[in-house]
């Protein structure tokens, strides 16, 4: 019996006593309220004290029915989520809701799949999403890569068609149209050719610049130092993420996607063993439901499922340890790679930068920079170099990393950074794949129930559209049907086989 039944019969059996204790202590036609009000002052005092003790009592059993919990008997908790669900997806950022959405799109029956989406934290203060650079581009090394932003920005052009509600506000993301603009050096130039082969090959919109053409177009660039640079022609430029997550998660719920704000702390599996071709044993988990914990509180719900989605961004390897998976050899013992990279925005104003036709720029050093708005202000930012991550353990922003290691890029490149000032700054977590910087989209190999869709490493909220509806497809479909991204699950991990992106940013 769940704790929600159990605590209903507790309720019920606590209101029956109460009755009993009624008609027990005053028999039929001698009841209190059926004397005069001066005759039974004293009688009508007990009466209030026991039912005070009654109620107190029946208070007893429902908060022991709920550990620690202060829910009130005579009131119903209307934050509690659903005690099932078919499906129930673990973190409501873009990519939770746009799995949600997708799949709500595609059941055979309306209301056919009840889809759950738990978040932990409706306001979102450290969600990737939010704190993103909400950029979109096409080059990328990998075909997969290109195949789910090209997928994507036709999804983001027809937004309205997908997400528009009827009797709301159009979704408009405030998209602003603008290539990437990659720089290369002469050691790396080949590189840049070759990825631009991929792209042309995979229908993405590209051009390559030699330095002349670049100065051309971008009289501003100073190009030392760079021997090719390749912009994106279509289809590239940023967007405002928050509205992206929003306009998913009311479509989807528009749609019947159930919302709860709690946080997942535990699951319950089963746990069946096999052996392999190899003769090793092996321990297959089925999930059977999740813990959602209520915020704020020690009162949970367990919700029976069927299929658990592991969307929960760069928190998302604790969900995996949760069910014992990155302990014990083999394929038990292999992590979900995925963890959080501290990475800082600054938003800098300079009045004699680059105008309108400012494309994203991506520096040969890694530094960045776009246009944010007009009037001369621009977001920039790097990753730091490998072995110098920053504390993950929270999002201070280190003002030093910009004056020693983006400052000097950015003037570098545009002499007219040499005058800028910092106006405000942020930080955000890249959920980040330490193995191979690309997600992770499909099943675990030993978890039969649940499926990933994590690991983006700072390119999942231009693939969110494209990748939750193949999540979906791999949930409802049994196989992708539009974009084949198999090569994204988790047996490469295993495998030790990385499918590594040379654009990362
Ligand atoms: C500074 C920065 C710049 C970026 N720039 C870009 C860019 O230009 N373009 C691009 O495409 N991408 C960019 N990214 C990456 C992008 O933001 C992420 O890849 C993407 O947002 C991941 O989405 P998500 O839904 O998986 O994660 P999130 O948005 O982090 O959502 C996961 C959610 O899961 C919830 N959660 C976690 N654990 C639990 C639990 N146990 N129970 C319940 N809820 C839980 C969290 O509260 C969170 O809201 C950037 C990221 C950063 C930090």
């Amino acid at each position: 019996m769940s704790r929600w039944r159990g605590l209903q019969a507790s309720l019920r059996a606590a209101r029956g006593s109460l009755r009993g204790t009624q008609r027990d202590a005053w028999p039929r036609g001698h009841a209190p309220w059926s004397r005069s009000l001066s005759a039974s002052t004293a009688l009508r005092n007990d009466f209030f004290k026991d039912l005070e003790t009654q109620l107190a009592a029946a208070r007893k059993k429902a908060s022991d029915a709920l550990p620690g919990s202060s829910w009130s008997p005579f009131e119903a908790n209307p934050n509690l989520p659903p005690e099932r669900a078919d499906i129930v997806i673990v973190g409501g950022g873009v990519v939770g809701w746009s799995i949600a959405y997708w799949l709500k799109q595609k059941e055979r029956v309306r209301e056919g799949v009840r889809v759950l989406v738990v978040e932990k934290d409706l306001t979102y203060s450290q969600a990737s999403t939010v704190l993103s650079a909400g950029g979109i581009r096409q080059q990328f090394s990998l075909p997969e890569n290109i195949h789910l932003s090209l997928a994507s920005a036709h999804f983001m052009r027809n937004i309205n068609e997908h997400l528009g509600v009827l009797n709301e506000d159009p979704v408009d993301l405030q998209f602003n149209h603008s290539g990437y603009l990659f720089l290369a050096t002469e050691k790396a130039a080949h590189i840049m050719e070759e990825n631009y082969s991929t792209q042309r090959k995979a229908g993405a919109e590209v051009s390559l610049l030699s330095p002349d053409q670049l100065r051309g177009k971008f009289p501003w660039i100073n190009t030392d130092g760079v021997a090719l640079a390749s912009y994106g022609l279509q289809n590239e430029g940023w967007f405002d993420p928050w509205t992206l997550l929003n306009a998913f998660r009311r479509k989807a719920i528009s749609m019947g996607a159930i919302q709860c704000c709690g946080e997942v702390t535990d699951f319950k599996y089963t746990t069946k063993r096999i052996l392999t071709s190899n003769g090793d044993e092996m321990d297959l988990r089925r999930i059977k439901s999740v813990k959602v914990q209520l915020p704020g509180s020690l009162q949970y719900q367990p919700v029976e499922c069927a299929i658990v989605v592991n969307a929960a961004g760069a928190s998302s390897a604790r969900l995996t340890e949760m069910l014992g998976v990155g302990y014990g050899g083999d394929a038990a013992g292999t992590q979900l790679p995925v963890e959080p990279r501290k990475r800082y925005v600054y938003v800098v104003h300079c009045p004699d930068g680059p105008g309108l036709d400012t494309p994203f720029v991506i520096d040969y050093s890694g530094v960045y920079f776009r246009r944010e708005g007009l009037g001369g202000n621009y977001i920039a930012g790097t990753s730091p170099e490998e072995g110098e991550e920053p504390d993950a353990s929270n999002l201070e922003v280190d003002h030093q990393f910009f004056e020693d290691k983006v400052w000097p890029s950015l003037a570098h490149r545009v002499p007219a950074f040499e005058k800028l000032k910092v106006t405000s700054a942020w930080a955000g977590f890249y959920d980040y794949n330490t193995f191979d910087q690309n997600a992770i989209i499909g099943t675990h190999p030993l978890v039969t129930n649940m499926y990933f869709a994590t690991g983006f490493s700072g390119h999942g909220l231009q693939h969110a559209p494209a990748a939750g509806r193949s999540v979906a497809e791999l949930i409802l479909d049994g196989n992708f049907t539009t974009l084949d991204l198999s090569g994204l699950d988790f047996r490469r991990i295993l495998a030790r086989e990385p499918m590594l992106e040379r654009n990362i940013v």
